[in-house]
């Protein structure tokens, strides 16, 4: 079956060989089999982005000799249809706004839990606070994040697919398949809609992997624990799932990661110190 794979880096630095393993795995995967690779600019936060890195992403991948379909995607010109799944999820009741501030979350959080991404587990602070609250807030001009309601969301799914269990199914450097088991639950009242950007992460990825057809999502194993929590969105907002490639990821030899503000191994470096994309595929694949 041809697939439909996807490079969506956020333009808020420059790529690393990290990227360049992401990118490369992506199209190489669509470019074996007929299928289609392409890149989507996930700019969603907007404090963060800068249109120069934009510009460095794609003259660091036309050097590392990927082609890709035009024209690409740019989430912040799409903010309507991110909300407009949002909606449907607080027309099924899943979604509900959170005034609540960083410091105050961990304050009232319990020290022993964190979510995936190492944040303190959202303690329901401001999960069926009355209307009259909500609206007091809003009154003073307060914008709220909205989040999931993830016992609703886990009961809409029983609804949805009985004792099914959620699962995706993870396909591995050299072909083979294996079905994971999602655990979204992890995540806990996760948010769907920041403050302040009308999306998230979770919520643009899932609409536009569906909304470009994308049938095989690679990128890095530090997305891994995400993909449980765009399962459940998946399964709630009717969408069809991909299949996924969670590669290892490239460190320094002492287990650091590579950072993007570091510039390290950055590949617009390493191409000015005169380094071929070849050099660059032989690091990344040795
Ligand atoms: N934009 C994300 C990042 O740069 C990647 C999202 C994804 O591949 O799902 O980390």
């Amino acid at each position: 079956m041809s697939s439909v794979t996807r490079f969506a880096p956020s333009p808020n630095g420059l790529l690393h060989v990290g990227h360049a393993l992401s990118a490369i795995i992506a199209h190489d995967v669509a470019r074996k089999n007929g299928g289609r690779f392409l890149l989507r600019i996930e700019d969603i936060d907007i404090e963060r982005r800068r249109p120069e890195f934009v510009t460095a992403i794609f003259e660091d991948l036309n050097w590392l000799g990927l082609t890709w379909e035009e024209p690409v995607l740019v989430q912040s010109e799409h903010f309507s249809e991110y909300l407009a799944a949002a909606d449907r999820l607080i027309q099924m009741g899943l979604l509900y706004p959170c005034f609540a501030t960083r410091s105050e979350i961990a304050a009232a959080a319990d020290q022993e839990k964190t979510d995936p991404d190492g944040a303190p587990r959202y303690p329901g602070l401001w999960r069926g606070a009355s209307a009259e609250t909500v609206g007091a807030r809003m009154a003073a001009g307060e914008a709220p994040a909205l989040r999931l309601n993830m016992d609703g969301a886990l009961k809409a799914l029983k609804e949805k697919r009985g004792d099914a269990p959620l699962t995706f199914v993870e396909v591995a450097e050299d072909g083979t398949q294996q079905t994971m088991t999602a655990d979204p639950e992890r995540w806990g009242d996760a948010v769907i809609v920041r403050k302040d950007v009308p999306a998230s992460y979770h919520l643009s990825v899932v609409v536009d992997d569906a909304r470009q057809g994308v049938t095989h999502v690679t990128r890095g194993q530090d997305l891994l624990a995400a993909t449980d929590l765009q399962r459940l969105l998946q399964e709630l907002l009717d969408l069809p799932q991909p299949v996924y490639s969670h590669h290892r990821l490239i460190k320094w030899s002492d287990g650091r990661k590579l950072s993007k503000s570091n510039q390290d191994m950055g590949l617009r470096m390493l191409r000015e110190e005169g380094a071929s994309a070849d050099d660059i595929r032989r690091v990344i694949f040795s």
